[in-house]
């Protein structure tokens, strides 16, 4: 059982004065070390946060905190702050101390969120397991012989093992949601330039997108409230206003969800989510909602343009580790091409460099057309038809991932396995649209199940507001 589900849970003991933030800090330091074979943590953030605990108490004494006071968040080990280390989880930035703080770290800590730690994750964010991280694989906390899910995958767990409230992750073709899903938590995917992402270490440009892992929807609302916004310091977010999402979250509006139905109907589609999800789809229609099975035909094609497309990105934002500007540097090179190649060679993993390898590939000249540029023609395709679906629905629902969590070592070894396992998330990653992994409890050997419900542009309020509706309701049927 957790502790703590909410900050709004936390806020009302606080200001009773039944805990303060220096107990509240003890109590998830005591959770890390209890759980420290999960390996959720590269690092506890011990005097940085202790520093802030006892400044943020005399805040709330005298009125002055912020909205996130007592907001304990473990942020994925791929955002900066400034004067604490970042590596991405690879060799090649190991012992790297980050100048600045990213946009997401300083809002959080404008309004005094305590930043715990940093997360580990799959190495600069690729993969689907969090088994390429340098550091090792993270451990489920349902059944430590199974993955956590990635590449968010310390998130995710130090979510649901209570080592923190909350976590921010990155998501570029599901790595919050994924692993969300795999740990029973609520992963948002805000929609592609939502949320800022300077000082946040890129893999794929065009689809990295800052997301956050809790145990409640408020909890995801009031974060998304702080964290979205323009940037001076990234031109690719939008200036659209943000919403109030928490105000946003409740009301009992009713909407229309397109079932998208050869998800359902795959093969590949573990028993135990396909049962869990038609329940849940009888669940919505109770609630008053909408369901129409509809058929999406380019579901074979987003793996494939998925992968083409942040293999080159990749490529290209990866280049800048060369072992001379900073990170990871062999010393026994003679010459700057050895340099350059040794370094690279000892620093990035398997899984990194067989991206930068496909990604290179694909851009290389004679290729470029046959890869690339195509690939990018799908992905306007694919936007184009998830637009007309969200013409005539409100929300899109699938499974999040094929099957539960699986054995660590299982599926590591067949990139293609691996890759496969993306299909339901890459599409509201290809379309830039928002999506929400929400859990739908255990199967019967105790592994968590979910849902995605995915929705419009910049529309994450329907993601929130029907998310809330139907855990409330679900856990009021739990307990008649
Ligand atoms: N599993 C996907 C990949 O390996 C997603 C990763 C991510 O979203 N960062 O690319």
């Amino acid at each position: 059982m957790k502790k703590y589900n909410s900050l709004q849970e936390i806020r009302i003991l606080i200001d009773q004065k039944k805990v303060n933030l220096t107990e509240l800090l003890d109590y998830y330091f005591a959770q890390i070390e209890q759980f420290k074979d999960l390996n959720a943590f590269n690092e506890v953030f011990f005097d940085s946060a202790r520093n802030q605990a006892s400044e943020i108490q005399e805040k709330i004494g005298n009125g002055t905190a912020g909205k996130l006071a007592g907001m304990v968040i473990g942020i994925k080990d791929n955002i900066c702050y400034k004067g604490h280390q970042v590596t991405a989880s690879s060799k090649m930035l190991d012992g790297f101390v980050s100048p600045y703080s990213s946009t997401v770290v300083q809002r959080l800590l404008d309004e005094d969120a305590i930043i715990i730690g940093r997360l580990n994750c799959d190495e600069f964010a690729m993969g689907g397991s969090n088994e390429t991280s340098y550091f090792g694989a993270v451990k489920n906390a349902s059944d430590p012989q199974r993955v956590a899910g990635g590449s968010s995958g310390g998130s995710a767990v130090a979510v649901q093992a209570d080592m923190c409230l909350s976590a921010l992750g990155t998501d570029t073709g599901g790595s919050v949601r994924q692993p969300a899903a795999f740990c029973g938590c609520i992963g948002l995917k805000p929609t592609y330039g939502r949320i800022s992402r300077y000082g946040v270490i890129a893999y794929a440009s065009s689809f990295d997108q800052v997301g956050t892992i809790t145990s409640s929807v408020g909890d995801a609302a009031v974060l998304l409230e702080v964290l979205a916004g323009a940037d001076d310091q990234d031109s690719t977010v939008s200036t659209l206003p943000v919403p109030s999402y928490s105000a946003l979250m409740t009301g009992d509006r009713k909407y229309r969800v397109a079932v998208l139905k050869e998800t359902l109907e795959s093969e590949a589609l573990d028993p135990s989510i396909k049962e869990a999800i038609l329940k849940s789809i009888e669940a919505l229609k109770l609630q008053g909602h909408t369901i129409d099975y509809v058929s999406f035909d380019l579901l074979d094609y987003l793996v494939p343009s998925y992968y083409v497309l942040t293999t080159a990105e990749a490529s290209s934002n990866l280049s800048r580790y060369d072992g001379v500007h900073y990170g990871y540097r062999n010393t026994s090179a003679k010459d700057l091409n050895s340099l350059y190649k040794l370094s690279r060679a000892e620093g990035f993993g398997d899984e990194v460099k067989r991206r930068i390898l496909l990604g290179t590939f694909v851009l290389s000249a004679g290729y470029y057309d046959a890869y690339y540029q195509k690939a990018q023609k799908v992905r306007q395709l694919i936007r184009q038809k998830t637009e007309q679906l969200l013409d005539k629905y409100d929300v899109i629902l699938s499974p999040v991932a094929p099957t539960p969590p699986f054995k660590i070592g299982e599926n590591i070894e067949d990139p293609l396995v691996m890759y496969m396992a993306d299909i339901y998330t890459v599409l509201a990653s290809l379309a830039g649209i928002p999506a929400i992994a929400i859990p739908l409890g255990n199967n019967q050997e105790e592994l968590p199940l979910s849902l995605q419900l995915m929705t419009k542009h910049f529309k994450e309020e329907v993601l929130l507001n029907l998310s809330e509706n139907f855990l409330t309701s679900s856990s009021e049927r739990a307990d008649n």
